[in-house]
């Protein structure tokens, strides 16, 4: 039993995926499971399958290289540095672009390991992250891509919700259908994939205002935390599939406002106190080197966190019914945040459950 630990519920996140496979596919919509909030782990990415997912993405390679064993499709969802050009083509089966130079090394790449890389190539429709803005460059850019015979230009995809919380609507996501349509007619070609966005795009499905055309969703919140567009939860999901649990080192009386002339904290910060007397407060063995606690609730709602430091959370637990003592357990709930630091921290040990 080591802590603190992350406790992942294998099937709530099935369940959610099954739900939201269903879903999309109501408007022939198909997901790809993403896998990076859990940092790629096998055995939750088999879960994305199990409900139904027709293929895994992750923007870090080292995250795709963990799933090579697993047999389906695999998807870099950041755009390709192109000195990892090589191992994209290896380890990905598909990505997404912006860029004609990283294309055509991914196409020399693929055509030297007697392979063919599929390419997406992103549209910026406003969240000003990655993808082409003009639409005319893409359209050109389009043209390269089908020139060249290690890559097969599968698709156009884009993304919102993410740099400037642009939200998706039947508008924006209407303009990949257009330039679908122009590519389409000027190339005299048929572009398999419309890849609409992450999971703020499921309120447009909600909402019935999903554009026709669009084929696919890029979702990896709502399948692991239940949540979507502004991370409100979505009805029917469960959202606390995952749990951060820390153990109690010290309990302890203490004033809430400190003893001494206040320098600065661990975190060069000037802390500022409020005095609300003498209080019971529990000290867990889990610091901000593992996640940051604004990105953690304690499931035990009186429960109040004070702060801490690299290595230790102070809560406050005077308020609480139960009588915590040293050696017990303080579960937390997670934001997206929360799982993504907890996950990627070599200190938190990550069980299945
Ligand atoms: C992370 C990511 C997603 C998934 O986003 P969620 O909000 O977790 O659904 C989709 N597309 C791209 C390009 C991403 O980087």
């Amino acid at each position: 039993m080591s802590y603190p630990r992350v406790e992942i519920d294998l099937e709530k996140i099935k369940y959610n995926t099954v739900k939201m496979v269903d879903l999309c596919s109501r408007t022939g919509i198909k997901i790809v499971g993403v896998t990076k909030v859990f940092c790629g782990l096998p055995e939750i990415a088999n879960c994305l399958i199990k409900g139904g997912v027709d293929i895994l993405g992750d923007s870090r390679i080292e995250n795709l290289k963990k799933l090579e064993d697993v047999n389906i499709e695999k998807m870099l969802l950041r755009i390709p540095m192109i000195s990892q050009a090589g191992e994209v083509v290896t380890f990905a089966d598909i990505s997404l672009n912006s860029e004609l130079n990283t294309i055509r090394k991914l196409s020399e790449c693929a055509l030297n390991k007697g392979r063919v890389h599929k390419v997406i190539l992103m549209i910026d429709v406003g969240d000003l992250r990655e993808g082409y803005f003009d639409e005319d460059e893409l359209i050109a850019a389009a043209g390269e891509v089908l020139q060249l015979k290690g890559v097969k230009l599968i698709g156009l995809g884009t993304n919102v919700g993410c740099y400037c919380g642009v939200m998706p609507s039947s508008n924006n996501l209407s303009r990949l259908v257009e330039i679908k349509n122009k590519i389409d007619e000027k190339h005299e070609i048929n572009l398999d994939v419309l890849s609409g966005g992450n999971s703020s795009s499921l309120s447009l499905i909600q909402k019935n205002a999903m554009p026709e055309g669009i084929t696919q969703l890029r979702l990896g919140a709502a399948l692991s935390l239940g949540i979507g567009l502004n991370d409100e939860k979505i009805d029917g999901l469960y959202y606390d599939a995952f749990k951060l649990k820390a153990e109690i080192v010290e309990v302890k009386e203490k004033p809430t406002v400190p003893v001494g002339g206040i320098g600065l904290d661990a975190f060069g910060q000037v802390p500022i106190f409020q005095d609300r007397g003498i209080r019971k407060k529990a000290i867990c063995a889990v610091g901000k080197q593992d996640v940051d606690f604004n990105n953690i609730i304690p499931e035990d709602n009186n429960v109040m966190i004070l702060g801490g430091s690299s290595d230790y959370l102070i809560l406050d637990i005077t308020d609480c019914d139960k009588n915590y003592y040293i050696g017990d357990i303080i579960s937390f709930n997670l934001t997206y945040a929360g799982v993504m630091n907890t996950m990627t921290s070599e200190y938190v040990s990550k069980i299945l459950i």
